[in-house]
């Protein structure tokens, strides 16, 4: 869950999920939108646990900021919707499908989804290191490849601290109410994070002499 604050599904609970819909006969539906595409340094998310939905939910990075959205499902269920029965204004378009086909062909070319993963584990110890540090005013770091989440202390302005880490080039979000949310380009490099994450500490660590 991003917008709530990165809060991470733990596989347990998963595969609670996937057994409670066997049993019922429901269908599982993941909403990957923000977690699919190589964000979290797999394909889609739902590969850390191995848990297979019956469908999920892409958009976003599926063309790039280039407004389209798409809805997977497991192969025995793709004739629930034949052609006709579901539209939408835009659906298909050509210069869209374009940008998606861009997108699959640069994922394999500059290898993405394995940059996701090794900068994100990267991300992970260096946030992990600025919530252990007493002189640091964070709780916690969590999330999975480059989408991660520092939780501030309630004392703490998170809309202050964004104001003065956007004023020093660095452009973070806040969620879930005192979690700063990370979610760099997939192909950023080493010395951007590392430069970046210098200016996130050094922000922090003055947020707490003040
Ligand atoms: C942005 C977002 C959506 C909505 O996607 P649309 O393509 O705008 O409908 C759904 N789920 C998550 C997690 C999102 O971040």
């Amino acid at each position: 869950m991003s917008e709530a604050g990165i809060i991470v599904a733990d596989d347990a609970y998963l595969r609670g999920l996937r057994e409670v819909c066997d049993r019922n006969g429901a269908l599982l539906f993941f909403d990957e939108v923000q977690t699919g595409y190589g964000r979290t340094g797999t394909f889609l998310a739902q590969e850390h646990s191995g848990v297979v939905p019956d469908a999920c939910s892409l958009a976003k990075g599926i063309a790039a900021g280039f407004p389209m959205g798409a809805v997977a499902v497991r192969e025995d269920l793709a004739g629930a919707l034949p052609p006709g029965s579901h539209a939408s204004t835009f659906g298909g378009n050509p210069v869209a499908c374009a940008a998606a086909l861009a997108v699959l062909d640069a994922m394999d070319d500059e290898s993405m989804i394995e940059n996701a993963a090794v900068r994100g584990a990267y991300l992970a110890a260096r946030l992990a290191a600025l919530a252990a540090d007493p002189e640091i005013p964070a709780l916690e770091a969590r999330g999975k490849g480059l989408l991660r989440g520092l939780v501030l202390p309630d004392h703490l302005d998170p809309a202050s601290v964004l104001d003065e880490l956007r004023e020093r080039g660095v452009l973070l979000s806040r969620v879930g109410g005192q979690v700063l949310r990370f979610s760099p380009a997939l192909n950023i490099t080493l010395k951007e994070l590392a430069d970046g994450l210098d200016v996130v500490e050094r922000t922090l660590r003055a947020a707490l002499r003040r």
